[in-house]
């Protein structure tokens, strides 16, 4: 099989560990590949386990065996928060938190009235008037960057809140950075005693000086006591 490198900035595909199953939403436990490229999900499939398997919508899907995928993030625009604006149920416009960017509508470069605050900006969209967030991260797989790039993407708060922390490492550190992708499984006690389960992605840089940054960083005791 041939490999044809992208171009930079050209998705190849993206990696998530939820989707709908007869209308319901599953979560896995391992990383699952989605592309609309049969030779990047057989290559995919090759490097990392799994099998590739097109789907009736024209989609080739590949559930890896994968919790941990080895990647490298290359600039600090690796990752980014938009913010989605809502009308009438719809995303109707993105902003980078200053001013929309939806190219080529009237409103591109005006500013979009989030606050600057991620928390702010939680709280508003809990009174149902603010926006909601899309972090965006990009990747080359360490193992075959000649694949190209590859993205995940998160609609989490916390994922956001967080995001800015590993932009800010990722800004103070030179070069390509090695990192992981983890689906780690946490669990809480709920207010009426429930252990619950769940899975959370995390990107993990490699360390560096010794110290490995999680992103996000809180435990999940701390999250159940936010929540
Ligand atoms: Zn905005």
């Amino acid at each position: 099989m041939t490999i044809v490198p992208k171009s930079p900035g050209d998705v190849v595909g993206a990696f998530h560990f939820g989707r709908l199953v007869a209308g319901l939403p599953q979560t896995l436990s391992t990383w699952c590949f989605t592309t609309r490229d049969q030779g990047a999900a057989e290559a995919v499939a090759e490097l990392l386990g799994g099998e590739s398997i097109a789907s009736p919508r024209g989609y080739f899907e590949v559930d890896t065996p994968c919790a941990a995928l080895p990647v490298t993030l290359d600039s600090d625009a690796a990752v980014t928060v938009e913010m989605e604006h809502w009308k009438a149920r719809a995303a109707a416009r993105r902003c980078n938190g200053a001013f929309f960017q939806s190219e080529g509508q009237a409103s591109e470069g005006e500013p979009c009235g989030c606050p600057q605050a991620i928390e702010d900006r939680r709280a508003m969209a809990t009174r149902g008037t603010g926006a909601s967030p899309v972090t965006t991260v990009r990747f080359t797989l360490a193992d075959a960057p000649e694949l190209g790039v590859f993205a995940f993407e998160s609609r989490a708060w916390d994922m956001a809140e967080h995001a800015e922390d590993l932009v800010a490492q990722l800004v103070g550190s030179e070069g390509a950075r090695k990192a992981e992708l983890v689906l780690s499984e946490s669990e809480f006690t709920s207010t009426d005693g429930l252990r619950v389960m769940y899975r959370r992605p995390l990107v993990q840089l490699a360390a560096l000086s010794g110290k490995v940054a999680s992103f996000p960083s809180r435990s999940a005791t701390e999250l159940s006591q936010a929540a």
